[in-house]
């Protein structure tokens, strides 16, 4: 399977969707170790960028993503708008242009390090600081490992997937080293990170929307 524009869009509407869904919960986790707006936070900049796909839609699935990340910069104030923004620019920016051959399950996995990349270039967070890293480093670890393996696309991002979930619930033990939860110190402990658990959210979106096809 070969990343193409309908499968950026299927995975950047299924991430809204899990967005719409769960932002709840995300902002009940934000609750107990932050300001309480990480749900609230998403969910007004996936709800900007449906609307930034609808008009006109970008051609090919760099400029998809491109244009998601340049939206949540744009709409969302929290930490996790800048960082998820420039992830999806990155992903963006590291998939082909229109006119090159489309990405494949590796090259997927080159702009989902691209996008890891980016968000511990602008968070300086390590993995075990209880940050969207702590989610993001296991996913493309899995991907990695599938793809190496033989895996297809849709099995890699469903590995990825599994890998995220994981890292998310890894984080309940970790003390906060990053971000306003670091403020907590020791009473961080005990609690899953809000962001590595919408991590977990980007990456199931990615499996669904590669199974679906
Ligand atoms: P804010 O903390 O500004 O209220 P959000 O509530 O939307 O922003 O997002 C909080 C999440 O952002 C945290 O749960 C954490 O996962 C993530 N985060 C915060 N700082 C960093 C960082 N430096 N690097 C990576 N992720 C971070
Ligand atoms: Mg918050």
């Amino acid at each position: 399977m070969d990343v193409d524009t309908l499968l950026a869009e299927a995975w950047i509407r299924a991430l809204a969707a899990a967005v719409e869904k769960e932002h709840g919960r995300l902002t009940e986790l934000d609750s107990a170790i932050g300001d309480g707006d990480h749900g609230s936070n998403l969910r007004r900049g996936f709800t900007a960028v449906l609307a930034a796909l609808d008009a006109p839609a970008p051609a090919g699935p760099g400029a998809v993503l491109t244009r998601t990340g340049t939206t949540l910069i744009s709409k969302v104030g929290g930490a996790s708008g800048p960082l998820y923004g420039k992830a999806f620019r990155a992903i963006g920016a590291a998939l082909p242009q229109p006119g090159e051959a489309p990405a494949d399950a590796a090259g997927l996995g080159e702009a989902l390090a691209a996008g890891l990349r980016a968000v511990r270039e602008l968070g300086k967070a390590e993995p075990g600081d209880k940050t969207i890293v702590d989610a993001w480093t296991p996913a493309l670890d899995a991907y990695r490992a599938a793809v190496a393996a033989g895996a297809g696309l849709p099995e890699a991002a469903a590995a990825a997937a599994a890998g995220a979930e994981r890292g998310a619930l890894d984080t309940v033990p970790l003390q906060a080293r990053k971000g306003r939860a670091s403020y907590l110190g020791p009473r961080s402990v005990g609690h899953q990170d809000p962001g590595a658990t919408s991590t977990a959210l980007l990456f199931r979106a990615l499996a669904e929307a590669a199974g679906n096809r």
